[in-house]
């Protein structure tokens, strides 16, 4: 089956084809992402009518620039898959109106996808073998949470941020230490010049029992740190440095509680920040030393991409599951509401 995967949620418009005759990263017929990141620079964050109005510019000439990179024509479409939610209303409604109206038109079924799931499967687009139980844990600009995922389509919340996101953090701290917007990637790259240990924040949330995390703190212990220093390039670095570390930290001790609760030693981490090197360092090296493993996929599909709804939109339309005829999104989304994925003959 092959399917058109659309993604709008926020700030990249992304297309792929993906073709479940040829499982794993084979699959991946082609995938492009448009990212408006110039567009929303000089605001300092994304503005929604102006990402409604690029995607409405980009989507269509980048299904065909896709199409054509995959040698397919939408005759050989199978089915259309697109973010549903959660996200900006306006943003999901160009995704979700384009990919309706062309199924519609090439009388191919169409599903609509929860942006959390394509981040979460993503990983399993890369390898085809990783199969649940195992646990997840979603890092991305919007969301920290660790999830518990006893099927494809079974997601039990296990933990989540009480206030700012990880990637979040990331962005805000880097905008308050003057990086240009968005400011997460470049921190993380600072950071690499950084000396570990000359500032050393708190690994918020860790000195009591359970999965919540709490990044907004952190934040402000940065805006402190940065405040009372002579602001030179190398101290910037050493503050990024102290921040992405106690970020990691936080992310990896709340990771291993994770799986003791769960008796799991698969781990799969999804989610923009999933492309930090120290994160994927500092969770290979604990999964080593349990024995288990962890996951992650290519640092250009941690990030958003159409490539993950083609492929979460795949395994839901092979289980006979489709959307009706109606333009329908769902800013707000819980992912513990979703329907199981079974087979269609079950
Ligand atoms: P959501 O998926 O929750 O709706 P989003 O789609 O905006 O949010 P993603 O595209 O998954 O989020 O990820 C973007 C986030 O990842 C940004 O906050 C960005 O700063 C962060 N990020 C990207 N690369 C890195 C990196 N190398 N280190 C740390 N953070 C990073
Ligand atoms: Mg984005
Ligand atoms: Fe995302």
């Amino acid at each position: 089956m092959r399917v058109l995967g659309i993604e709008t949620s926020c700030d990249e418009t992304g297309v792929a084809v993906y073709d479940t005759a040829r499982p794993g990263p084979e699959g991946l017929r082609a995938h492009a992402v448009y990212s408006q990141i110039a567009l929303h620079a000089e605001y300092g964050g994304v503005v929604p009518e102006l990402a409604s109005r690029d995607h409405v510019r980009k989507l269509l000439p980048l299904i065909r620039q896709t199409l054509a990179e995959a040698g397919l024509t939408t005759a050989d479409l199978d089915g259309v898959a697109y973010t549903a939610g959660p996200g900006l209303v306006g943003a999901l409604l160009v995704g979700a109106g384009v990919a309706r109206s062309l199924a519609w038109g090439l009388d191919v079924p169409a599903i609509g996808v929860h942006h959390m799931e394509g981040h979460l499967l993503a990983p399993l687009l890369e390898d085809p073998d990783l199969k649940p139980p195992f646990v997840a844990l979603l890092v991305s600009g919007g969301h920290t949470q660790l999830v518990g995922v006893d099927a494809i389509g079974r997601y039990r919340l296990l933990g989540e941020t009480l206030d700012d996101a990880a990637g979040e953090a990331f962005d805000k701290t880097a905008k308050l230490m003057g990086l240009p917007y968005p400011g997460g990637p470049q921190l993380a790259k600072l950071a690499e010049t950084g000396t570990p240990g000359a500032y050393k924040f708190s690994r918020p949330m860790t000195d009591r029992p359970g999965l919540d995390f709490s990044f907004s703190g952190l934040k402000t212990q940065v805006l402190l740190a940065w405040r009372d220093s002579d602001r030179t390039d190398a101290t910037r670095a050493n503050i990024a440095r102290g921040f992405e570390d106690a970020v990691v930290d936080t992310l990896a001790i709340k990771c291993q509680r994770a799986l003791d609760a769960a008796g799991c030693d698969t781990l799969v981490v999804a989610g923009g920040v999933g492309a930090n090197k120290r994160l994927r360092e500092k969770l290979h090296a604990i999964a080593d030393k349990r024995g288990g493993r962890v996951c992650f996929p290519r640092p250009a599909l941690c990030t958003d991409n159409g490539a993950m709804i083609a492929f979460a939109g795949a395994l839901r339309l092979e289980a006979g599951q489709s959307a009706g005829r109606e333009v329908h999104v769902q800013p707000r989304w819980d992912m513990a509401s979703l329907p199981a994925v079974q087979p269609a003959t079950a």
